[in-house]
């Protein structure tokens, strides 16, 4: 991975026609399908740079989440993103779901710190920076993160590493969820289907003990390393009113997952005219994964 591969990536962009670009392939349908006229490119694969002791990496967007994952466990670290197997760090930044673990690692907005994305005109442009003195640039990279390659195609990144935790553990039992989020302290997830709860705990094995303890004490019963819920396969916005049977809640984020999709979302007129006014501004001629629509997310 060099200049010359991010060179060659742009150029299979160009400055014209309807293009899309294809990662894994693990979430592909999500928000639409792309137009079939498209051409279809792919972001280059590698790590051009592990920089353990500033906590970043450096990697063409193609590379496999798991590629990634396994150079940065050799340094103990980790990054906020996650996916299935095949997933790619571009996919996984353009779809911008946040891990499950995100109470503790935080968000994948969060993750990217500089990106060489090709924008619609077949142009190079540098968003952001590893050093964030410039907040312009750094919120350009946040634009992109969650937009489906509609306003760019990420070619190379710069991502935030973070520790890997030493210790993991899932607890569950029957107890309702809300005690939980004040009396552990930050715990990574916490599950609820209406009447059970799983909390998983991460970090140093002896905060993950002591805080399994007071779980203990409060009802839960370890469960193991892995999450003990079977999660539906379809991730949708929480919305207000009792969970329905068959649902699970992951408490303090707006995210439920049910064995059924999503009915298409209610979107504001306002709300249309930005994102409508943003991708005309960012691709005039929408060429950039036409079809695809951010807003039609849930799965
Ligand atoms: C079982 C399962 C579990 C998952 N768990 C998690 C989880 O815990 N946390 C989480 O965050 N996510 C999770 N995901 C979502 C996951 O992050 C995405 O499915 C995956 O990362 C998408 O990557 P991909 O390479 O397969 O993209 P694709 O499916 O190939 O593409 C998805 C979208 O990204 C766009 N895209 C791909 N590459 C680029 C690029 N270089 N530049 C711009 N746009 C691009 C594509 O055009 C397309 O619109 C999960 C998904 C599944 C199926």
């Amino acid at each position: 991975m060099g200049m010359n591969a991010l060179e060659e990536f742009r150029q299979s962009v160009g400055p014209r026609g309807p293009v899309a670009v294809v990662g894994g392939r693990t979430r592909w349908q999500l928000g639409g399908s792309v137009d079939p006229q498209a051409r279809l490119v792919a972001a280059p694969q590698g790590i051009e740079a592990l920089d353990p002791s500033e906590m970043t990496v450096s990697l063409g967007a193609g590379t496999l989440l798991a590629a990634l994952d396994e150079a940065l466990a050799e340094h103990g670290q980790e990054v906020a993103l996650d996916g299935p197997p095949g997933a790619t760090v571009g996919g996984a930044l353009a779809v911008g779901h946040d891990s499950l673990r995100r109470r503790r690692i935080g968000s994948a907005r969060d993750v990217l710190l500089q990106a060489d994305y090709v924008d619609a005109q077949g142009e190079l442009i540098k968003a952001g920076g590893p050093t964030v003195k410039n907040v312009t640039g750094y919120d350009l990279c946040r634009l992109l993160v969650g937009s489906l390659g509609t306003l760019g195609f990420f070619g190379q990144v710069i991502l935030r590493t973070r520790p890997r935790p030493e210790a993991t553990r899932w607890l569950s039992g029957a107890a309702s969820p809300q005690r939980f989020l004040t009396e552990i302290y930050r715990p990574a997830t916490i599950l609820w289907d209406g009447q059970q709860t799983a909390v998983c705990l991460e970090g140093y094995q002896e905060d993950v003990e002591k805080q399994a303890m007071k779980l203990h004490s409060l009802g839960l019963e370890t469960s193991g390393p892995l999450c003990p819920m079977v999660l539906p396969p379809h991730r949708q916005r929480l919305t207000e009113g009792p969970l329905k049977s068959g649902t699970i809640a992951d408490v303090g984020s707006s995210v439920l997952y049910a064995p059924q999709p999503a009915e298409a979302p209610v979107i504001a007129p306002e709300v249309q005219r930005v994102v409508d006014r943003l991708r005309h501004q960012f691709d005039p001629e929408g060429r950039l994964n036409p079809g695809r629509n951010p807003q039609r997310m849930s799965t």
